[in-house]
């Protein structure tokens, strides 16, 4: 395959690497080659994703979320077969519901719509033609794909294992230096270090996530480091809290985005809720206490 942004993985498994490296609003992707040809997502850029198309003639369109990024460019395959996650709701189908899932309100899922889903060519989705679930194997001959339904990230973020080539698919356990992003309404910091736990623990002979190089081998030092930040996380919202702070003071102080995302009324919806699921460790943890939407370190 002579394409700069192609790597075969194995025989029937191939890696396209996304503009930009894979960053918002981009995610890498995945092509399975076999009786039928899957490729993994749709963050990769209309012009991309008709290349891999002509290249391979895609078959199925396999839907690991629906985050913007591996939604986005989907409608360059719409002829297509489409998989999605039984998880996934129908508001992925309107901008401004799907703003509305990843905000927690109509009001700020119209301002979502406006200032990140249109500029960004976000394409809703049409109706599946298939919806897929935990453990379900996707049998191509040449590859055996298992879907692994990993919360916490998102209520629909799947993982997927390929028992044939040894491939991982870690999606959005993704080892970025930012650390695991649970800032939707829907994303929880404990059920997403359970499913890290639960997708490292799978036999596989290379770990690819959607927005790092894919890696050979032993992925286990940046699935642990990838666990650590969830700690790194926490101990920022405690450093930050002084002798006490409010949610809002913590918002306002911004620690995981340092006031550096693309629109702050969104930014104050991610910040707030990963904040928010910080602190209630900390105070489950005992470290924090409470007093009339204080949040105090305890001495
Ligand atoms: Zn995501």
């Amino acid at each position: 395959m002579n394409h700069p942004q192609i790597t075969a993985l194995s025989d029937h498994v191939y890696f396209v690497e996304a503009p930009t490296s894979g960053r918002f609003p981009f995610c890498h992707g995945f092509v399975f080659k076999g009786s039928e040809t899957i490729l993994i997502d749709a963050g990769l850029g209309e012009d991309l994703m008709r290349e891999v198309d002509e290249l391979f003639h895609i078959d199925t369109l396999l839907i690991s979320h629906s985050h913007p990024d591996h939604i986005r460019s989907w409608h360059i395959l719409s002829d297509r077969k489409l998989l999605i996650p039984k998880e996934t709701t129908d508001a992925v189908m309107d901008l401004e519901a799907l703003g509305a899932q990843y905000t927690g309100s109509k009001e700020t899922g119209r301002h979502w719509a406006k200032v990140i889903g249109k500029p960004f060519g976000i394409s809703p989705l049409r109706q599946a033609d298939m919806r897929y679930g935990d453990g379900d194997i996707i049998d191509i001959k040449t590859a055996r794909i298992q879907a692994i339904h990993a919360p916490g990230h998102h209520n629909d973020h799947y993982c997927f294992l390929d028992h044939v080539s040894g491939t991982l698919i870690t999606t959005d356990i993704d080892f970025s230096s930012f650390g695991p992003w649970y800032g939707n309404p829907e994303g929880g910091a404990k059920a997403f270090m359970n499913s890290i736990r639960k997708v490292m623990a799978l036999p596989y002979t290379r770990a690819c996530s959607s927005h790092r190089p894919p890696v050979e081998g032993d992925a286990s030092t940046l699935f642990t480091a990838f666990l650590q930040a969830f700690d790194r996380q926490k101990m920022e919202i405690l450093a930050c809290l002084g002798t006490g702070k409010t949610l809002k003071d913590i918002i306002t102080l911004s620690p995981f985005y340092n006031n550096k995302f693309i629109d702050i009324k969104i930014q104050n919806v991610f910040e707030g809720h990963m904040a928010a699921e910080n602190l209630a460790i900390l105070l489950e943890e005992g470290l924090v206490y409470e007093d009339e939407g204080v949040f105090v370190p305890r001495q």
